[in-house]
């Protein structure tokens, strides 16, 4: 239902979680955040209020990082347990994938996987998309080009956030029929689906188009469409007051 993803110079779980709270308007059954540190992926979840995520962080601290995501889920697809909510990782634990939205043909794609040897450890649709993006991902060690491939095989109506553990200073998002807006700082960059996530941080936004896919890095942001065609980008200054 709400997603964040930082990459910078902060405490990436700071920013994460401090953007999960702005979101809790919305509505939601659980919530994740990862961060990436130390050269691996660190995750933490748990259904039910971000107070209940809160108290597994105090009680199990996640290694510091500066780069990040967080999501609070509504569920479609598997009931409100820990197991199903986000994020959602690969059979390595290199992979981790939040998502908004409904993959329709997740089942067909679920059968593949586990045809070619992929356990998978939850009921959500949501699932598939770490797996498919560890298999793109070693073939390319692009998580970027990994994120268009696996889109091209979706359907239904996603935004999709995801880090690997092999690309440290990267977050990757995706949309297609669900919003996703992009924030551009001083030496960081955000994504969110709703720029009240990150407004504490910078003004200078920048919406994703239908079917394009953004790779952050500290130093800038780099939009493509789902076949890696270069993206005309929609930037723009968010002037309401963020106190609202
Ligand atoms: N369909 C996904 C799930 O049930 C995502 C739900 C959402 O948008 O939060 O886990």
């Amino acid at each position: 239902c709400g997603i964040v993803g930082y990459v910078g110079a902060q405490s990436a779980l700071d920013v994460v979680m401090a953007g999960l709270r702005r979101l809790e308007y919305r509505g939601y059954d659980s919530a994740g955040v990862a961060v990436l540190a130390d050269g691996g992926l660190a995750t933490a979840k748990r259904a039910g209020k971000l107070v209940n995520l809160e108290k597994e962080l105090g009680e199990h601290p996640l290694p510091a990082g500066t780069t990040g995501i967080g999501h609070t889920r509504w569920a479609t697809h598997g009931g409100p347990t820990d197991a199903n909510a986000h994020p959602h990782l690969d059979n390595a634990g290199r992979v981790a994938v939040v998502h908004n939205g409904i993959i329709e043909n997740f089942a067909v794609l679920r059968a593949e996987l586990t045809e070619r040897g992929h356990a998978l450890a939850s009921e959500t649709d949501t699932e598939v998309v770490a797996h498919l993006l560890a298999e793109e991902f070693s073939a390319s060690a692009d998580l970027a080009e990994a994120m268009r491939l696996v889109c091209r095989r979706l359907e239904g109506a996603f935004t999709l956030v995801a880090v690997h553990a092999d690309e440290p200073d990267v977050v990757v998002g995706a949309r297609r029929n669900s919003p996703l807006v992009v924030g551009v700082g001083e030496g960081e960059t955000f994504l969110a689906s709703d720029v009240a996530a990150f407004i504490a941080h910078t003004r200078e936004a920048i919406e994703l188009g239908q079917d394009q896919v953004v790779e952050l890095r500290r130093d800038g942001v780099t939009v493509t469409g789902f076949d890696g065609s270069p993206a005309e980008v929609r930037a723009y200054h968010v002037d309401w007051d963020a106190s609202a």
